[in-house]
């Protein structure tokens, strides 16, 4: 039983307008394990092709390629990679080592591409060197090693998978005359061990050595002699190895190839990689930036409001009804809009975890309200009741208002002069056409605070029970416009806004104006990040860019690695790998450069407003990162592809 055999193979190379050049022409021979043949012919008459279908590299022929009685051409994709990898090893002329990795890497590649482990691989590698006299120089990049040196780490690499044909296109075409003897023996050595060696030569001094010439010219075999019978250690081992190995590439390997690769041209994976992280960095900060803007501003917000208390509006309706009856000749209400009746207070004061309502009211008038002090008279803005969200916080100067007592804000005091506090004042509040009066004793002056929009409006505050009085007096009804809900913890308020809301009453003003405002800054920050994304489109076709020319530099590369057996999908899986890679670099740059912005900008904003207005999330991060790495992955796909495609006989002729 032949372990090789070739029945009535014809190729031919199409050529432009449906040209064909019948470049092997009916071959059939036949080969054993332990054969160390030399196929010598003039160049451009066939050789390599032939070799490059015997290595599975081809499979564009007809006629029968058996290996084991099994037709190399009936193999599905899968089998032929399988054969490629652990049946055939290949050497060729020009050696076609991976120049960035190191002799052992060379060697150990295609165990990886197996997925041996890597004890095992070492430790095969490591013999095989040693085999060949390599030892000392397993650590070495092949442009450090001499021309046979090269070629005994090639034949290292064909040996490793233990094939049972080992195929070399002019092993010894490069080398001198001492190299080539040795690189003779080795082949020699190895036909010895029961493998079938076919070497392609011109030389008169390899062929001699063989056991066995074939001449081929112009396509055809014209002649097949058998010289010497080599004494062979009959040990030739029976073994099938066609679907032992199941095992490819792993993804870890995948991206350690991928490492080397990228280290390999490291400024230019590291421009591209900081080219990638700016549209990173500007989402991030842009996200970053919102957040800070809001957040800074709530707080500003709630630095004033007690959180045991929640305001509480009638909502506010479209066509209102003004109650302030002038056609009645009864007392009316004096509320100018709905107020809250007792039964509002009831329904309000049912609600879980609410300890007591506070009724409330306040009206803003464009001076039909005013205070008079010294016969002065000072048109109010605002007046309104106090409630238990002032506190003595609130008090800048003096004390919060007692019965018969009022409390003013700092435009008004401005207006009444410093020693206004402990001073009588007569507050004047129109209703129904008539202003109804009392006295008060100034107690104190309201704290301005810097979000609080009333700041510049004369206002004056009070108790309920004291404006209420005000209206009795002269018979008039005071219903409260705002209600104030008081709880005990801090971690009840949510759900009782919650309650409050479904109820079917209006949040505070306060609240409505900074839910508007959150609004309106989560708005323009996805605007201005959309803006930002715009630059992780340049990203990606740069992406693009730089990996086609990675691709097109590194032909020859890959040409080498499907030749010793990987699949497309592996060739496909260290580009996308690097991509990845580089997805990942560009989203941790981006995160560190955001990060430090972030730093700076806070410095200088700390310093001017003592606030830090940018303010990092880790959603942001991983948001950032994780798109990164997406949209550099999918960027590497079409040129992964175009690698994964190339035809390894092609590639392999590149220079
Ligand atoms: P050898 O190795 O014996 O020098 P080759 O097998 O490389 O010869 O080439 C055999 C012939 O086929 C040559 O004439 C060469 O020009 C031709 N040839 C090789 N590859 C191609 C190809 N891809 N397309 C067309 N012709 C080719
Ligand atoms: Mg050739």
């Amino acid at each position: 039983m032949a372990l090789l055999e070739l029945r009535n193979i014809n190729k031919y190379y199409r050529l432009k307008d449906n040209d064909k050049f019948h470049v092997l022409n009916d071959i059939n021979l036949s080969f054993n394990a332990g054969e160390l043949v030399s196929i010598i012919g003039e160049s451009g008459s066939g050789k390599s092709t032939l070799m490059n279908l015997i290595g599975g590299l081809d499979s564009d022929f007809s006629g029968e390629l058996l290996v084991n009685e099994k037709d190399i051409k009936k193999l599905r994709r899968k089998e032929l990679d399988k054969y490629r990898k652990n049946e055939v090893g290949f050497i060729f002329q020009s050696f076609n080592l991976i120049g960035h990795l190191s002799v052992l890497d060379n060697v150990t590649i295609a165990m990886t591409l197996s997925n041996v482990r890597k004890k095992e691989r070492l430790k095969r590698a490591k013999e095989i060197l040693r085999d060949l006299g390599l030892e000392n120089h397993i650590n070495k990049k092949p442009s450090q090693l001499s021309g046979g040196q090269k070629q005994r780490v090639a034949i290292a690499r064909a040996l490793i998978n233990n094939p049972k044909i080992i195929i070399a296109d002019e092993p010894t075409g490069s080398l001198d005359s001492k190299t080539t003897i040795q690189v003779l023996e080795i082949m020699k050595d190895i036909s010895r061990k029961g493998k079938l060696v076919i070497m392609v030569t011109h030389s008169e001094r390899v062929a001699s050595a063989s056991s066995r010439i074939i001449k081929i010219s112009d396509g055809e075999i014209i002649d097949d002699n058998k010289v010497i019978e080599l004494d062979n250690e009959v040990n030739i081992e029976k073994q099938d190895n066609i679907g032992k190995q199941k095992q490819n590439l792993s993804l870890i390997s995948s991206a350690k190839l991928a490492l080397v690769n990228m280290k390999e041209k490291l400024p230019r994976n590291i421009l591209v990689s900081v080219g990638g992280s700016i549209g990173i960095m500007s989402i991030i900060l842009m996200l970053s930036l919102g957040n800070g803007v809001k957040s800074y501003f709530n707080k500003t917000m709630n630095n004033y409001v007690n959180p045991l208390v929640i305001e509480v509006n009638m909502p506010s309706e479209e066509d209102e009804n003004i109650n302030l009856d002038v056609t009645t000749v009864q007392k009316p209400d004096v509320n100018s809009t709905k107020p809250f009746e007792e039964s509002d207070i009831d329904t309000l004061s049912k609600i879980e975890n609410v300890s007591s309502v506070e009724r409330g009211y306040s009206i803003i008038s464009l001076g039909a309200n005013s205070l008079v002090y010294n016969n002065k008279t000072n048109n109010l803005m605002n007046v309104s009741t106090i409630s238990s969200n002032i506190t003595a916080a609130n008090v800048e100067t003096g004390t919060l208002p007692k019965d018969g007592e009022v409390l003013i804000n700092k435009a008004l005091s401005d207006n009444l002069g410093k020693d206004i506090i402990g001073q009588k004042v007569n507050l004047r509040m129109l209703a129904n056409q008539k202003i109804l009066n009392r006295d008060f004793i100034v107690s104190g002056v309201y704290t301005t605070t810097s979000g609080d929009l009333t700041a510049n409006m004369k206002s004056a505050f009070l108790n309920y029970a004291d404006l209420e009085k005000l209206y009795s007096d002269d018979g008039y009804k005071l219903k409260p416009n705002v209600v104030y809900v008081n709880t005990t913890n801090s971690k009840y308020t949510p759900q009782i806004k919650q309650k409050v809301n479904e109820l079917g009453y209006s949040q505070s003003s306060q609240e409505q104006m900074a839910s508007m405002f959150n609004q309106m800054i989560d708005i323009l920050t996805y605007v201005l990040s959309g803006i930002a994304a715009i630059s992780l489109i340049v990203s990606a076709i740069m992406i693009i860019v730089v990996m086609y020319i990675s691709v097109v530099e590194r032909t020859k590369e890959i040409g080498i690695i499907k030749a010793i057996g990987a699949r497309a999908k592996d060739i496909r899986r260290i580009f996308v790998s690097e991509a990845f890679l580089i997805g990942f670099f560009s989203g941790a740059i981006g995160l560190i450069g955001a990060y430090f912005i972030m730093r700076g900008i806070n410095l200088m904003s700390n310093k001017l407003f003592a606030v830090s207005v940018v303010l990092i999330k880790r959603e942001y991060a991983i948001l950032g990162v994780t798109v990164s790495i997406v949209i550099s992955t999918l960027a590497g796909l079409l040129p992964a592809n175009k690698a994964a495609r190339l035809d390894p006989v092609e590639s392999l002729r590149r220079e």
